[in-house]
């Protein structure tokens, strides 16, 4: 079971950050806390026809994400780890837990953090370049970047990923060059390249609006996306999924199980799990959340059960997101079916318009496949022909 921790805290919002974010403000925080637990303690399964609660499921990675969950100090954190491990019966350091973290904040706590069981940091620099980081309204320096990852370093984080944005304003071949530049000098074990998107309703939306030559072009975003992957591997790091790269040995294994549709328990507003072919979402409002927890209620806004189909079309979808793509395998064990019968339209097609390749275990993106990864799994969400569920080896957690 992985657990997913919504913690939407930030100091200051982003003009083009469309997740469930709060300002922080410690009465916020305090109360979203408190509602945080009791959420946990309901969520450990009632035995059938009883009242008793039965032991919560074994978990295998916990991830802290936001919002800037270090924007919560080393005591808060360190309660509410202590709380996630005495729910799950896990320990501090034996289980891979992540923690997101802003580089303009709680420097001092890198330690406790890691003493309190976070054995990952993933950390949000974005860009190098000042003028960049400034025009997406981040608060913090190139510089500062460099010296928090160190300072995770000193502090005995073993496991430092970085996040990069890759179509910023202003920014050009030259200046992501020089990004990337630093960011592998600063030796992180993970690195992250996300596309900038322009979410409706932001202020980057309408400045956007006003001034789209302020922004790279589509096709000059896709090159800077090769340009990451080029420098990226050269570099040692292994493209293992869309937007990830990893030194071996240092991929994600919470989004890895995220990815191979493991069940998930997801605590927080707006955090999304999937539990017994159960897809779910909280409410996204902070003070509905708050008040619905308080009550009593479930925060659950959108429930969906995933079936048969859903399921094979997700897990296809999900695949073809990670270098290993869909295994003939892999495939037949989890579902008790050949993919290349029940896909053999999208794979005729992608493969036709250069998206997709045939490996010796399967089918995966080709470098082309992975600028257009939504097209070509979209093609996949909805599998054409089905035979009646076998019985299958599929297990969910
Ligand atoms: S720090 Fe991250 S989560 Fe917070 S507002 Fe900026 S982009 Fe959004």
């Amino acid at each position: 079971m992985l657990c997913y921790v919504h913690l939407p805290f930030c100091d200051r919002i982003c003009p083009y950050c469309d997740f469930a974010v709060e300002e922080f403000r410690r009465e916020r925080v305090e109360r979203y806390l408190r509602a945080l637990r009791i959420e946990l303690e309901n969520a450990r399964p009632q035995e059938a026809g009883t009242t008793s609660k039965l032991s919560a499921p074994k978990l295998s990675t916990l991830y802290f994400g936001g919002g800037t969950p270090s924007a919560l100090g080393a005591d808060q954190i360190a309660k509410l780890l202590a709380d996630l491990f005495a729910h799950f019966g896990a320990e501090a350091g034996g289980i891979e837990c992540t923690l997101e973290a802003n580089p303009s904040r709680n420097v001092e706590d890198l330690a406790r953090y890691r003493e309190a069981g976070v054995t990952r940091l993933s950390i949000g620099v974005q860009s190098f370049d000042d003028a960049e980081l400034h025009r997406l309204g981040r608060d913090h320096s190139g510089a500062q970047a460099e010296a928090f990852v160190h300072a995770a370093r000193r502090a005995g984080h073993g496991n430092v990923s970085i996040d990069l944005i890759a179509g910023a304003p202003g920014q050009t071949p030259a200046s992501f060059a020089a990004t990337l530049e630093r960011a592998i000098a600063c030796a992180p074990d993970h690195v992250s390249v996300y596309a900038l998107t322009i979410e409706a309703g932001t202020p980057y939306a309408r400045w956007h609006e006003r001034e789209p030559q302020a922004f790279p072009e589509d096709d000059a975003v896709a090159d800077l996306l090769e340009q990451a992957h080029t420098t990226l591997t050269h570099a040692g790091y292994e493209h293992y999924e869309i937007s990830n790269f990893a030194r071996p040995g240092f991929e994600c294994a919470h989004n890895r199980g995220y990815w191979r549709q493991r069940d998930c328990i997801a605590l927080g507003m707006s955090a999304s799990g999937y539990e017994n072919g159960l897809r779910y979402r909280n409410v996204r409002d902070f003070d509905a959340y708050c008040t619905a927890i308080e009550s009593g209620n479930s925060a659950r806004d959108e429930v969906e059960r995933l079936d048969f189909a859903d399921r094979v079309g997700e897990a296809a979808m999900l695949a073809l997101r990670t270098s290993e793509g869909i295994e003939d395998r892999d495939f037949c064990d989890r579902f008790g079916l050949d993919m290349r019968t029940v896909f053999s339209r999208p794979i005729k097609e992608c493969r036709r318009a250069g998206l997709l390749e045939e490996t010796r275990h399967g089918v995966r993106l080709t470098s082309r496949g992975r600028l257009l990864a939504n097209a070509a799994c979209a093609q996949f969400l909805h599998p054409s022909f089905l035979p009646a569920p076998a019985a299958s080896g599929e297990t969910t957690s």
